[in-house]
């Protein structure tokens, strides 16, 4: 059996961020992820200042793409063009993510958490692992979740996001960042999100149930978006296979500890309400769930904003 005080199901920014608070504070922790590292996850890769002040990242200093905006295009309703002056950042989760977990010092497996035990003081994983606390930051489908809290904060699918999307090497001659809200009645936004000069995201979100009610379906948004792309000259020439993923945006109270069972990130469901931003909501909760076993205190996300605006609007660095 391998041992540990904490153990963290998810290596990505959640769980990658509450390790790396551990491990400075003098915690064994030790990451399980079932994905080896570095791994895709499909995600624009928009980060806010706020976020690389959370995580303490100097952008001179980080060894990979990062690309800075000083504005977001915003398109609402086919109609109105609203450039906002801000400053905004994105990075490839390729590289993001592995850097974090790196950068954590925690020991990592890979490996697939999948049957979960309390016994007295301590979790069992799989007969493999034992540990005094445990952090579910596995994403929407965490099987701590699954475990512990599916039926005292049962999901809501009112809250539920389909995306599409493919980040791909692309010689990228529009070097803005470009968002369409709502457009064909869709409740939710598509993007175009440049890498640097090489590489690109493309990709489209909306909520399940507006979908459902529209008898309509993710998949036919993505066709009229990059039809649109393809129109407008932002792509020439490239071939898509869009791969799709959902997450759900922030509800109300939902159950984040029990006893010493924390849960971070999607996991919880923390995207903000008007982007579904999940990067910086699930930093935040990484952080705050290990301040809470470092210092013995009650976790709550409550701190954590709903909104994403407040982040962007006028937002200069
Ligand atoms: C298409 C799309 C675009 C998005 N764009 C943005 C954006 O631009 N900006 C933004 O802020 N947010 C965005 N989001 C949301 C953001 O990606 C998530 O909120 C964020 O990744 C959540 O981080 P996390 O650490 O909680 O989970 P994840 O990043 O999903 O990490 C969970 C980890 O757990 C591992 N895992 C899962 N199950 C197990 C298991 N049983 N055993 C071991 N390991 C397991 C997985 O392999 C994974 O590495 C987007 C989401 C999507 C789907």
């Amino acid at each position: 059996m391998t041992e540990c005080e904490v153990l963290i199901i998810g290596g990505g920014p959640a769980g990658s961020t509450a390790a790396w608070k551990l491990v400075k504070a003098g915690f064994d922790v030790i990451i399980l992820d079932k994905s080896k590292f570095p791994r895709l996850k499909l995600c624009a890769g928009w980060i806010t200042p706020k976020v690389l002040k959370d995580l303490e990242i100097d952008i001179d200093n980080y060894p990979y793409i990062i690309q800075k905006f000083d504005r977001l295009n915003y398109y609402f309703f086919q109609k109105f063009k609203l450039p906002i002056p801000t400053t905004q950042f994105s990075i490839r989760r390729y590289e993001f993510d592995d850097w974090l977990l790196k950068r954590s010092k925690a020991r990592v497996y890979h490996h697939k958490a999948t049957d979960i035990k309390k016994e007295k003081d301590h979790f069992i994983i799989d007969d493999m692992f034992r540990s005094k606390y445990l952090i579910g930051a596995g994403g929407t489908h965490c099987p701590v979740y699954r475990t512990f809290f599916s039926e005292l904060s049962p999901r809501n699918n009112g809250k539920r996001i389909l995306a599409l999307e493919e980040e791909f090497p692309y010689q990228v001659e529009d070097a803005r960042c470009h968002l369409w809200m709502m457009e064909n009645k869709l409740a939710g936004y598509s993007w175009y999100v440049p890498k640097g000069k090489n590489y690109l995201n493309v990709g489209i979100g909306g909520t399940l149930n507006a979908l459902r009610s529209q008898n309509s379906s993710i998949k036919y948004h993505w066709e009229l978006l990059i039809n649109k792309l393809n129109k407008i000259g932002l792509i020439n020439n490239f071939e898509f296979h869009p791969r799709g993923y959902n997450y759900y945006l922030r509800d109300k109270d939902p159950v984040t500890q029990l006893n010493n069972i924390y849960l971070v990130g999607d996991a919880v469901g923390l995207a903000t309400i008007d982007m579904g931003e999940g990067i910086g909501p699930s930093v935040q909760s990484g952080i705050l769930a290990a301040q809470s076993i470092i210092n013995k205190t009650h976790y709550s996300v409550k701190s954590i904003s709903k909104f994403s605006f407040p982040n962007i609007l006028f937002r200069k660095k």
